[in-house]
């Protein structure tokens, strides 16, 4: 077990680390509350062209945020919308938890694995965590912990919604802010907009 303590400003061997994992051969497993950092979603992506699976899982709450603290501009982080568009085959996403006139449920784990190797701690895949933060991460290969896990995972894995539909191509989960429903959202045919209520959703 080897522990990690990221701290604003230069974290280039822990990420290096970290991104170790993202070049395994076998299957991702990805539990974050928010992911917003265009570095891993490049991995991610590289991973599918290599036909490398990725099972992503993300809190509902946090797939759209305010822009700025106290602000209400709302925006989804270009990182998932990346994502998303390359989900397929090799990509797949999940989100959890519920975002329903104030009743907040969070998933709110921060973990990744594959079979050989686990990382935890504090650490969601954002910018501000990798470059800002002060955060902790323990590295282990430890089989039973990767187990664990790995159970873990799984029961999340069974009760998440489906981020994206290849069918009617809808980003579901991500519900607008403004009528509260998320039918209207369907960034592939109409870009980032609320085709209920017109709503205009700012991706960054
Ligand atoms: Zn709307």
């Amino acid at each position: 077990m080897k522990t990690h303590f990221l701290k604003p400003g230069d974290n280039k061997i822990i990420i290096e680390n970290l991104s170790n994992l993202f070049l395994e051969d076998s299957d991702l497993h990805i539990a974050v509350a928010y992911f917003n950092s265009e570095y891993f979603a490049d991995l991610i992506i590289e991973r599918a062209k290599k036909k490398q699976k990725t099972l992503l899982i993300l809190n509902t709450s946090d797939l759209i945020r305010p822009k700025e603290a106290g602000k209400s501009e709302i925006v989804i982080s270009k990182a998932l919308i990346k994502i998303l568009k390359h989900e397929g085959n090799y990509i797949f996403c999940k989100s959890l938890g519920l975002r329903v006139l104030g009743n907040y449920q969070n998933m709110h784990h921060k973990f990744i694995f594959t079979k050989n190797k686990l990382f935890f701690g504090s650490l969601n895949l954002t910018d501000a965590a990798i470059n800002r933060n002060f955060e902790s991460l323990l590295e282990t290969d430890n089989k039973f912990l990767i187990k664990d896990f790995y159970s873990e995972f799984g029961k999340l894995w069974n009760i998440g919604s489906e981020l994206y539909s290849d069918r009617d191509g809808k980003l579901r989960s991500i519900m607008c802010p403004k009528c509260e429903n998320s039918d209207g959202v369907d960034f592939e045919s109409f870009g980032p907009i609320c085709h209920m209520c017109g709503y205009n959703f700012i991706v960054d």
